[in-house]
This record gives structure tokens, C-alpha cells and sequence, in this order.
């Protein structure tokens, strides 16, 4: 591959292990180096499409007036609309959106959805932020980057802090621009206003599909199968709770004020109802306290982390004991840890295969949203099913075809689909 100098790749010895753009793109040159992409489109895939920087005034309740800093990266649409979730948080970078952006791409060509790949945040807190402060935010957000938004152009979705209120805001505001209710521009939404059934389920729905499929793979068992999971959020509970009635032991959980192991088992409807009740885990008298890096090395057969990103690093990964990782969250292996991983034979089911169950039912959405006809959950959980089984064996065949693990493979699948389109629509010049 030819790549110039102001592309030059990234290695794993000179880049931040840390830096979410560089090790997005430590995967992406590495499956372009084995797949010979071509260097024009090598150049074209290496650059986002578009990326808005918008200032957003915010009237506080307090009366003063605060301005925000907010982004919307699209970074490829070649296959249609762009796709990408908001997020809002302090951490927020452009970088680190432009990833995020990338990461979209090459998930929703995995799933092989028509989708392009794009994300949004904004820098704020909002936690300290009132209701009226938080949709004031998003109104004038959304205003701010109306050009690029619509069920043809880009589609956000939900992210960290934000929700179905904030997708009613956007859809809202976005209809009152073009005087009609436009619900296909967002997905996340509340059921209510053409959100989809079984959107909530959707992504820990899709993380236990990969854990079973990965287990069929390996010739290992579904009963008793050990699994420890990490976050148990949206993600993190549904996976435990699914993969518990597919016969699996969940033997630890944890959340951000620590973990609960017992090597018996965990009922995970009690955790759910105890965290109903207390907010956190903690406290839980479903066994021992541990802490969430104590979870990660626990002697398990799977682990699901689903909570934040880099926690399984060079650091750790030589420590990690079980056989299977399914990556619920985004980012939670760091390019450096990657080869120590596989040198350990550890099966990894990388975070944009296992969990595209979420970006899969928001594009059910968009489509009951296009139709006006709304699907059952049934309907919904079997056509996700399939989505899931066919995208794991997608990987897995590419995997064995090339010679390469399935992180590797995803990345290479998807960048393949993604190159084909552009060879096919040419360069508009
Ligand atoms: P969430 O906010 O519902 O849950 C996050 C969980 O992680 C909570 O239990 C929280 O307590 C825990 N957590 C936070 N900080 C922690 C820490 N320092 N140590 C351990 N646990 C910690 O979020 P979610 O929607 O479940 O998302 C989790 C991950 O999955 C994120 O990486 C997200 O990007 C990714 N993801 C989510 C979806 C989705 O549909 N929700 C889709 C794809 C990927």
C-alpha cells in the first residue's frame, strides 16, 4: 500500500495507546494492508466526508447566556444515510468523534445495513444542566446542523447522556423546520412517536447472539458456561440477563461503583431489581464485592465488557483467563492488547460485529418509520436474529478464508463493502 506522508500509518509503537482516533486507525491500515486496497481509495477512506464545528448560545435558566461547542462528523456515506449516535459530555473531542464516526462506518457495513457511518457531541456537563437547559441545548443544536440531518442525509441515534427525550427534541425541532413531522430523521425514539420495539433489547440481544455463535465455533457448551460481565447499563444488563436464560452462568457484574462476584451464579432479575431500587450495584448481597479490574481477570470462559472503552490494554491482557471476549462497548481493547490476545488464543468478537444489534433495529426503525408500518417485537427480535447470525458467519468465513482473527476479518469485510461501493459510484470530480 502507498500511502503519503501525511497519511503515513499509524504502528503500535509510536501511536497513544489511548487516542481513539489512532487506534481505529491501527485496525484500519492494518485490514487495508492485507485486503491491497487500492491507494486512491485508501486516501479516500482515511478522511471524513464532512466535520461541523457549530457554537451553540444557550439561555440559562439563571439568565446568563453560555456558549457550547458542538460537532457532527460524517465520515462516509457511500452507502447511505449517514448513521451515528449524540453524545454529550465533557470529554467530547473532534477526534475522538471522528472515530466514533469511522467506527459507524465499518459497523454498519459489517451488519451490511445501508447505512454510511457519522457522530455528533456536544461539550457539556448534563448532569448540571436543567430539563429546560437540556432542550434549549439540543433545539438549537439541532438548528445548528439542520443542513446535514434527514432520513436521506443522516440519521443520529441515542449515545452516552442522551436518550429518547433528547431524539424527541431533535425530531421536534427538525419537523418544525420543515413543516412536517419527520420521523425517520432520528432513531432512539420513544415507542410512542415511531420509536421500534425491541430497540431498547437490541444491542445485549445482539452481544448474547455473538456469545453463542462464538461458543458453537469453539465446541463449547451454553450451560454452565462461566461469563463475567463489566457495565450493566442498557448493554451490559440485557446481555446478562439474555445470556442467563440461554443457560450461561453469570458469575460476576459490575457498574461503575464496582463489581459482585459468586462463583454459584448471579440472579440477575435480583441485581436488576436491587439496582432499580439502590441506582448501583453496590451493596448487592448477590456474593463478593470485586472491583472492575478484578472482574476483567477472573477465571470465566466469557467476557463481556460492556461498560467504557481501553480497559483490556498491554497492561492486563496477558492477565485475561477467559476463552471468549464479546465486545458490548465500543473501544474496550486497545490495538496494543489486540496481539497479546490472540497470541493467548483468546476468541474476540469485536466490538463492531458484537454489538450492531443496536444500529441494526435503529435501521428497522428508519424503515417502519418510512413505511408508516410498525413490526412486533417478534417480528423485530427474528429479523435482528438474522441480521446477527448472518454477519457473525459473514466474519468468521472471511476470517478463515484470509487467514486472520475475527477483529481483523470485521474490519477487512467491511472495508472491502465499503471500497466495492466507491469503485462502483467512481469519483465525481
Ligand atoms: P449505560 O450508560 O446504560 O451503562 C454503562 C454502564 O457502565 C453502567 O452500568 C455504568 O455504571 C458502567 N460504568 C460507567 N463507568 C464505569 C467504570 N469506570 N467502570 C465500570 N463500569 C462503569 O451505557 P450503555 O448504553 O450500556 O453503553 C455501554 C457501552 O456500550 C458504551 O461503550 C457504548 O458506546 C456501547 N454501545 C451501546 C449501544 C447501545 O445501544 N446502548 C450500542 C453500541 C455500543
Amino acid at each position: 500500500m502507498h500511502a503519503p506522508t501525511q497519511d503515513a500509518p499509524s504502528t503500535l509503537e509510536n501511536s497513544d495507546e489511548e487516542n481513539p482516533f489512532e487506534a481505529m486507525m491501527q485496525r484500519f491500515d492494518m485490514a487495508a494492508e492485507l485486503l491491497h486496497l487500492d491507494p486512491n481509495l485508501y486516501k479516500i477512506l482515511r478522511h471524513p466526508e464532512k466535520q461541523i464545528t457549530v457554537s451553540i448560545p444557550v439561555m440559562m435558566d439563571n439568565g446568563d447566556l453560555e456558549v457550547f461547542t458542538g460537532y457532527r462528523v460524517l465520515y462516509n456515506t457511500s452507502r447511505g444515510p449517514a448513521k451515528g449516535g449524540i453524545r454529550y459530555d465533557l470529554q467530547v473531542t473532534l477526534d475522538e468523534v471522528t472515530a466514533l464516526a469511522a467506527w459507524m462506518t465499518w459497523k454498519c457495513a459489517v451488519v451490511d445495513i445501508p447505512f454510511g457511518g457519522a457522530k455528533g457531541g456536544v461539550i457539556c456537563d448534563p448532569f448540571k444542566l436543567s430539563k429546560g437547559e437540556l432542550e434549549r441545548l439540543t433545539r438549537r443544536y439541532t438548528a445548528s446542523i439542520i443542513e446535514t440531518l434527514g432520513p436521506e442525509s443522516d440519521v443520529p441515534a441515542p449515545d452516552v447522556n442522551t436518550n429518547e427525550q433528547v431524539m424527541a427534541w431533535i425530531m421536534d425541532t427538525y419537523s418544525m423546520h420543515h413543516r412536517h413531522t419527520t420521523t425517520a430523521v432520528v432513531t432512539g425514539k420513544p415507542i410512542a412517536i415511531g420509536g421500534s420495539r425491541g430497540r431498547r433489547e437490541a444491542t445485549g440481544r445482539g452481544v448474547m447472539i455473538s456469545v453463542r455463535e462464538a461458543l458453537r465455533e469453539l465446541g463449547m457448551p451454553l450451560h454452565g458456561t462461566r461469563v463475567a460481565v463489566q457495565g450493566f447499563g442498557n448493554v451490559g444488563s440485557v446481555a446478562a440477563r439474555l445470556l442467563e436464560r440461554e443457560g450461561l452462568t453469570v458469575v460476576a457484574i459490575s457498574d461503575k461503583t464496582g463489581g459482585v462476584y459468586n462463583p454459584h451464579g448471579i440472579y440477575i432479575d435480583e441485581a436488576l431489581g436491587w439496582v432499580a431500587e439502590h441506582r448501583f450495584l453496590e451493596g448487592f448481597p448477590g456474593g463478593e464485592p470485586i472491583t472492575n479490574e478484578e472482574l476483567l481477570e477472573l477465571d470465566v470462559d466469557v467476557l463481556v465488557p460492556a461498560a467504557l472503552e481501553n480497559v483490556i490494554t498491554r497492561k492486563n491482557a496477558g492477565n485475561i483467563r477467559a476463552r471468549v471476549i464479546a465486545e458490548g462497548a465500543n473501544g474496550p481493547t486497545t490495538a496494543g492488547a489486540d496481539a497479546i490476545l490472540e497470541e493467548n488464543g483468546v476468541f474476540v468478537v469485536p466490538d463492531i460485529l458484537a454489538n450492531a444489534g443496536g444500529v441494526t433495529v435503529s435501521y428497522f426503525e428508519w424503515v417502519q418509520n418510512r413505511e408508516g408500518y410498525y413490526w412486533t417485537e417478534e417480528v423485530v427480535n427474528q429479523r435482528l436474529h438474522d441480521v446477527m447470525i448472518r454477519s457473525f458467519a459473514d466474519v468468521l468465513q472471511y476470517a478463515k478464508t484470509h487467514g486472520v482473527n475475527m477483529r481483523t476479518a470485521a474490519y477487512m469485510l467491511s472495508i472491502d463493502r465499503v471500497a466495492a461501493v466507491h469503485r462502483l459510484r467512481g469519483v465525481y470530480a
